[in-house]
């Protein structure tokens, strides 16, 4: 009876945590979060703690549950301002089932259990050692205050260790839920960020240029405004890579980066497409703006000493092809083709220039 009890504190726990977490996990709860977070996150655990206690199971005129559970988990993870806020509508919910010696006990185990956790969070151990810790004093301090109430009960024997074994298990899965939830959330953020970055110049790669580029489209095309395209190419690279070797190319690459990136206004979109070739999307921005820009990324990339691993510092430069919609080219899908003939048209004649589109 008294497990079956408990297995359904057990379930209600880690299915609403699982839900929550989940739910919130684009912002999980931190120390450093707002602190309306916190207060949201500090009633929602007093909620759930007096759901627990709904379900929770008599003994004389105690009650037993998992109510600390949801206590400890928004202590560790949220700090003093949750725990306490959950600490009050726990003990407000158990003073309404009846105020006696038990409901005072409970106060005093609640306000135990809430210090207890904040003062381990802090301790410079492993994280499961912590939970191990706050996990053992709770039971602990549960032991000697039922003790206390219920001195010659003899349903203690089957009590106590069903208590201590449910209250670790309930403990460490609500935990590992929690973990579990938000490394998941991580680990989907990183590889987001990774299919849209470039690896190595941490610019968007291609698939975000085609994403941005067709968004940048759309946008031109309803809000008739201007949009321009550069294709940029670095000029004789495959000599750096022979002469240099291909870490040292990239070194180059890197600061190319930096230049384009902090040479275009900040709404621009800079991408490297492939190899040692890249694309600036101008937004709202006309052929006169664009040579303006390309001319600058151009003048810059000429003045600027590429310094390699092994502390050389070596020269290079760019060719530029520019198309504008919709001053040299009537359709934005045409951009992109415009903008590789007129990068052609810079690598016949010369390099190391700018070429608009005709
Ligand atoms: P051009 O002036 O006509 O553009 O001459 P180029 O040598 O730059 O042109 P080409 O397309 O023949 O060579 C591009 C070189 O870029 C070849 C390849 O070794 C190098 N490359 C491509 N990707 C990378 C990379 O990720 N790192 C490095 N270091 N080199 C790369
Ligand atoms: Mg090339
Ligand atoms: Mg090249």
């Amino acid at each position: 009876m008294i497990i079956k009890e408990l297995f359904s504190n057990l379930a209600i726990l880690i299915s609403t945590l699982f839900l929550y977490t989940s739910l919130t996990s684009s912002s999980p709860l931190h120390r450093s979060s707002s602190w309306m977070r916190k207060v949201s996150a500090g009633m929602l655990a007093g909620i759930l703690s007096n759901v627990l206690m709904l379900y929770s199971m008599h003994f004389d005129e105690t009650i037993v549950d998992l109510r600390h559970i949801p206590l400890i988990l928004v202590a560790y993870y949220g700090g003093s301002l949750p725990a306490v806020i959950a600490m009050v509508l726990i003990t407000l919910g158990r003073f309404t089932i009846g105020l006696n010696s038990s409901s005072l006990l409970a106060l005093v185990l609640i306000v135990f259990i809430t210090v207890t956790t904040l003062l381990i969070t802090k301790w410079r151990i492993h994280k499961q050692w912590k939970i191990f810790f706050i996990l053992t004093a709770s039971n602990i301090i549960f032991t000697v205050l039922i003790c206390y109430l219920l001195p010659t009960n003899n349903t203690l024997f089957v009590l106590l260790p069903s208590f201590w074994t449910i209250s670790y298990i309930a403990g460490f899965v609500s935990f590992f839920v929690v973990e579990y939830v938000r490394r998941n959330q991580k680990l989907l953020d990183r590889f987001k960020a990774e299919a849209s970055t470039d690896g190595l110049t941490g610019l968007h790669n291609v698939r975000k240029f085609d994403q941005a580029f067709n968004e940048a489209s759309s946008q031109a095309k309803q809000n008739k405004e201007m949009l321009s395209l550069l294709f940029i190419d670095i000029d004789h690279f495959k000599n750096v890579n022979d002469t240099y070797g291909h870490k040292e190319g990239d070194q180059v690459l890197i600061q190319l980066s930096d230049i384009l990136r902090n040479t275009v206004r900040s709404f621009d979109i800079v991408s490297r497409n492939g190899g040692e070739e890249f694309t600036v999307i101008l937004l709202d921005c006309s052929t006169e703006r664009g040579i303006q820009i390309s001319e600058r990324i151009r003048e810059k990339v000429e003045a600027h000493a590429f310094l390699l691993s092994s502390g050389d510092f070596i020269r290079v430069t760019v060719s530029i092809g520019l198309a504008c919609y919709h001053e040299t080219t009537k359709t934005p899908p045409v951009l992109l083709k415009d903008a590789d003939d007129a990068l052609y048209e810079v690598k016949k004649t010369g390099r190391n220039k700018v070429c608009v589109a005709q």
